[in-house]
């Protein structure tokens, strides 16, 4: 039993500056971090963290950055041999963030966009495989049918929303999607979302089971029968940067070693809990442990 999670890497810059400069003009900014980011690696460190062994395929490319990225995964414990190499840039972003939390943010995918189904070689063990939407669909319709065809559990956050063919939803287990994804799916307003009624929709677009994350609102699971509501955690917030993120990882985690599909995303708003309340740098200190002692 393994988790195998196939997508993204990005490295983030995050610079925090009085505001975001206009045409022409250069801002003198206030700090800057290095971030390793994309959904991929980001839910691949947290299955790690939460106990799974985990698997990664991606693309990082012949650069700093790209080796900084590897690096971050192998420092999680997440098994590396399926990252393909590029000859070009890996994937990267720029954000800049304004001091009530307002920013704007440039993502170059580069490496991203060459992942290679060919070349990937999926564990014969994975019984969740865990997707995302920034790599080809190409390249996860072809890895959802892999894992599909060792048994194995399929789940896709559908982030960032974009147009996905039937074949593709027709091969997915479980579709993860916060209320903007869902609305975006479905051609509706955000505010015209009705969460129950959104995952009941959702499932008729192929997948088994659907989950629409609501923030601090906690989620709603369809998984056969009724959606049903499950409230999140109350936590003092210091983040939500990336609360999804932690939310799959643990989820694809929970679901690896045995759990049922409620029980397991009870776990993934546990550790989403721990995410959002822990200092960005103090966040590789969340456990299995802390998220299973949230909730007793
Ligand atoms: P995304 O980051 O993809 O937009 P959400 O914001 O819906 O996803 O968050 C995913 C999950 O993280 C939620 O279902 C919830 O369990 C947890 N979470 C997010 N924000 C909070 C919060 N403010 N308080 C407690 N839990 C939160």
């Amino acid at each position: 039993m393994s988790v195998f999670v196939c997508g993204s890497l990005h490295y983030d810059v995050v610079v925090d500056a009085p505001h975001l400069p206009r045409l022409d003009e250069t801002v003198a900014g206030a700090a800057v971090n290095y971030i390793m980011g994309g959904k991929g690696g980001n839910q691949a460190v947290a299955a790690a963290r939460m106990g799974a062994r985990t698997a990664f395929a991606g693309r990082i490319g012949d650069d700093p950055s790209g080796a900084a990225l590897l690096k971050g995964l192998m420092d999680a414990g997440v098994e590396t041999g399926q990252v393909q190499r590029d000859s070009g840039a890996s994937g990267m972003s720029v954000a800049i963030v304004e001091p009530d939390g307002g920013y704007g943010a440039v993502i170059v995918s580069a490496a991203n966009l060459n992942v290679d189904p060919g070349l990937i070689d999926m564990p014969a063990d994975a019984n969740v495989v865990l997707l995302q939407n920034e790599v080809p669909e190409a390249v996860n319709l072809a890895v959802a049918l892999k894992g599909r065809s060792i048994g194995a559990s399929v789940v896709l956050n559908a982030a960032p929303a974009r147009p996905m063919g039937p074949e593709l939803l027709g091969v997915i287990d479980i579709l993860v999607v916060n209320r903007v994804e869902a609305a975006d799916l479905l051609a509706i307003t955000e505010a015209n979302l009705d969460p129950l009624a959104a995952a009941q929709a959702l499932t008729k677009l192929g997948p088994r089971s659907v989950i629409v994350t609501l923030g601090g609102g906690g989620l709603v699971l369809h998984d056969g029968g009724t959606a049903v509501h499950h409230p999140g955690h109350r936590v003092v917030v210091v983040s939500t940067h990336g609360a999804g993120d932690a939310f799959l990882g643990a989820l694809a985690a929970a679901h690896s070693r045995g759990e049922g599909l409620a029980e397991a995303a009870r776990f993934g708003q546990a550790a989403a809990a721990l995410h959002v309340s822990t200092p960005i740098a103090q966040r590789d200190a969340i456990t299995r442990q802390k998220a299973d002692a949230l909730m007793a």
